[in-house]
């Protein structure tokens, strides 16, 4: 039996729930997308398209942008309330500067890596965002853009050179310009009927590429000033957008688009390397951090050419920046 106390406070409770509920006159449970959240509310879309203002009921933890949720209408204040969040396929979380992980797009089916010939890719750069893709069964799709700056550029074969280590390992790989407006035809129909975030450097032409499909976008070229009511500015506030004509959507914001990786265990570092994985159990030691240890497999696959020696210098490169920091919380 409950002590007495404890069923009094569980009494009160039901009664203000049962209060709560006899607002929602209209309380039929609807299905809606999560375009954005603005402090504490939440802006959404419901099957028919209509953008609907809510907020959100008590201990559901972050909403970010892509989130599918349920919804009822509070014919009192004639704003929605969500109730509930559906299951995710992914969540796509940026770090803060003390590496606490903030959620920032969920539900997202694919991830365009955009690279250029100016400014220069930086591999390690690729395979992070190629490791929080796989962490979150995202498929990963390299775009090079500035295709026309590749002719009159000494490093276009080692560019070249660079898709192709990608391409082997069965990553879909597009070579477009936005200026020249070239494969973007290509680009467009790798998007459609999936939710997709652009990420990369800045400068290499994101916000250049989404034009292509937004010409009337709020997106604008180099665009940082969106200040909110405070004032602050609110460069990391994603947003969904529904692109019709390729029935898609395309979640965005200046902040996600150079989303950093967190602290990864060696173990879950070397098998996020996809083309590693046959050969992470045949090193000598079980905890072989493949840098020079005798018998390892991964070595001699690389000697071997099995696998590309750029990318084992890559995984070695953030194994070394991971290191200080791998007993932290992750
Ligand atoms: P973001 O920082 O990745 O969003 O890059 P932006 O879209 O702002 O583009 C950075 C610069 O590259 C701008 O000056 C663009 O005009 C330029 N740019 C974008 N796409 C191309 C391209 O295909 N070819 C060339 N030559 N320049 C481009
Ligand atoms: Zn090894």
């Amino acid at each position: 039996m409950q002590p007495m106390a404890k069923r009094k406070i569980n009494q009160q409770q039901q009664r203000r729930i049962a209060n709560k509920h006899a607002q929602l006159l209209d309380s039929e449970e609807l299905s809606g997308l999560v375009i954005a959240h603005h402090g504490q509310s939440l802006e959404i879309t419901d099957d028919a398209g209509n953008v609907i203002i809510c907020k959100k009921r008590q201990n559901l933890g972050p909403i970010v942008p892509g989130d599918r949720v349920k919804w009822q209408l509070d014919s009192v204040s004639n704003t929605g309330v969500v109730t509930a969040i559906e299951p995710r396929t992914s969540l796509l979380s940026r770090p803060d500067a003390r590496d606490n992980m903030h959620a920032v797009a969920a539900n997202v089916d694919q991830i365009f890596i955009v690279i250029a010939p100016r400014p220069a890719p930086n591999q390690t750069t690729i395979d992070r965002y190629l490791l929080a893709a796989d962490a979150q069964n995202v498929t990963p799709i390299l775009v090079l853009n500035k295709e026309d700056l590749l002719p009159i550029d000494p490093k276009q074969t080692e560019l070249l050179e660079l898709i192709q280590v990608y391409a082997q390992i069965g990553i879909s790989t597009i070579i477009v310009s936005a200026k020249k407006l070239l494969n973007l035809a290509q680009l467009h129909a790798h998007m459609a009927k999936k939710t997709n975030v652009f990420v990369g450097q800045s400068g290499v032409g994101k916000s250049s590429l989404i034009a292509t499909f937004m010409p009337e976008a709020n997106i604008k070229i180099g665009d940082l000033s969106l200040a909110d009511t405070h004032g602050r500015h609110t460069t990391t506030t994603a947003r969904l957008y529904h692109l019709a004509e390729l029935d898609c959507n395309l979640i965005d914001s200046p902040g996600m688009r150079e989303f950093p990786l967190w602290k990864l265990d060696p173990a879950t570092l070397a098998s996020g390397f996809i083309e590693f994985r046959p050969f992470l159990h045949d090193c000598k030691f079980r905890n072989c951090l493949h840098n020079n240890e005798p018998g390892c497999a991964l070595l001699t696959a690389v000697e071997a050419g099995k696998i590309s020696h750029t990318r084992l210098l890559s995984y070695q490169k953030i194994l070394t920046e991971m290191k200080p920091t791998r007993n932290n919380k992750a």
